[in-house]
């Protein structure tokens, strides 16, 4: 019998638990899940609810925004790239273009795409005129991007690849000696595309209990119960509670065409640093098409602008769970989604963004 997530709720209000429970999911639909269904609200108040690397755009490094910025400004080149990338800011003198919007204000060609195919369908209308792609995104949007790749792409199309792996970030908080989370919920679309197996080592090495959720109330609930079931029994495991569409190694085609076109890397985290092995980089064979290496003195201005980060901008320290959105200095004050300093307050999967909107403890 499937149960409704009232039951659920039931469920877990029905458990003892012993004290304290923080709960961290890396995935920015959970998080928008979580705070506009209020479940902080409805659940015991032992549970803590902990927004983590679940954004993209969050994460995407200052100096390849700065570097989209400068490709976007020139004439001869069209910028396309993921309509939530357009707002980010960087931090430069407010006489300076800030983002991919102001640049498109000031004359520059930037064109928010929805999807791969339409960043190729702008090189094939253009075909005399340098069209840059700038595609930031975990395995999910990495992987359409990839495919966009192995299917071939016109010769003027180059792309911008700030592609990152979401367990690295999880793997370099479960060993740094301060976790700040008792249980994990795993993101469900990342699951789906690579197979659950990476999340294993959660439960087996770092004996942290762990649940892969879907994106509704209840598949979240499910997720909840389970891994507070878990922490009472000592037993942690990696449950996968979104069956339905996470199966054993994923999708094999996905994977497939990510390690056809792309090698693991090191990467760069926005506030953050370098994690090992957490991003996405084209293979040699796909370098006339590198917009790094085809335009390499812009490589360079962005690469001048490493670690860089607005004053004031707590974005790391939310990306990381280690404070809530609204404990930044300046959540509601400075920033807000109408004059964001961070990009946890522009895109739609940011948890500043969406605590914001949502109410955020609530
Ligand atoms: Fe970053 Fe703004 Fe969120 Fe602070 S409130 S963490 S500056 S996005």
């Amino acid at each position: 019998m499937r149960r409704s997530a009232a039951d659920w709720l039931d469920r877990i209000r029905a458990l003892n638990l012993p004290g304290k429970v923080r709960i961290m999911n890396v995935c920015g639909g959970h998080e928008r899940s979580i705070t506009r269904a209020g479940l902080r609200h409805a659940l015991p108040p032992e549970i803590e609810l902990i927004p983590g690397p679940g954004c993209p755009v969050c994460v995407c490094p200052e100096e390849d925004v700065h570097l989209a910025i400068q490709l976007a400004m020139r004439e001869d080149l069209t910028l396309a790239t993921f309509g939530d990338m357009l707002r980010v800011p960087v931090n430069v003198r407010k006489s300076e273009v800030r983002s991919l919007e102001q640049a498109r204000a000031a004359g520059a060609d930037v064109v928010p795409v929805a999807s791969p195919q339409e960043a190729v369908e702008l090189a094939r209308a253009a075909p005399g005129r340098r069209v840059v792609f700038f595609a930031a995104g975990f395995e999910t949007t990495t992987a359409p991007v990839a495919a966009m790749m192995a299917q071939g792409v016109p010769e003027n199309l180059a792309l911008l690849l700030s592609g990152r792996r979401t367990f690295p970030a999880v793997g370099m908080l479960l060993s740094s000696g301060e976790v700040g989370f008792d249980a994990l919920i795993a993101p469900g679309h990342v699951c789906t595309v690579m197979g659950p197996e990476e999340w294993e080592v959660v439960a087996t090495s770092y004996r942290v209990p762990a649940a892969i959720a879907g994106f509704d109330s209840e598949s979240l609930l499910v997720a909840i119960h389970s891994v507070l079931r878990q922490t009472l029994e000592g037993r942690p495991r990696l449950d996968n509670c979104y069956p339905a569409l996470v199966q054993p190694g994923g999708n094999p085609v996905a994977r497939r065409l990510l390690s056809e076109v792309m090698v693991v890397t090191d990467a760069a985290w926005r506030g953050i640093g370098t994690i090992a092995a957490s991003g996405y980089a084209l293979r040699p064979a796909f370098a006339v098409h590198d917009a790094r290496k085809v335009l390499p003195d812009h490589a360079e201005a962005g690469r001048r602008r490493i670690g860089e980060m607005p004053a004031g901008c707590d974005c790391a320290a939310v990306v990381l769970g280690r404070i809530y959105p609204d404990q930044c200095r300046i959540f509601g004050a400075a920033c807000t989604p109408r004059t964001p300093v961070g990009p946890c307050m522009v895109s739609d999967e940011g948890a500043c963004r969406i605590w914001w909107s949502g109410g955020g403890r609530s």
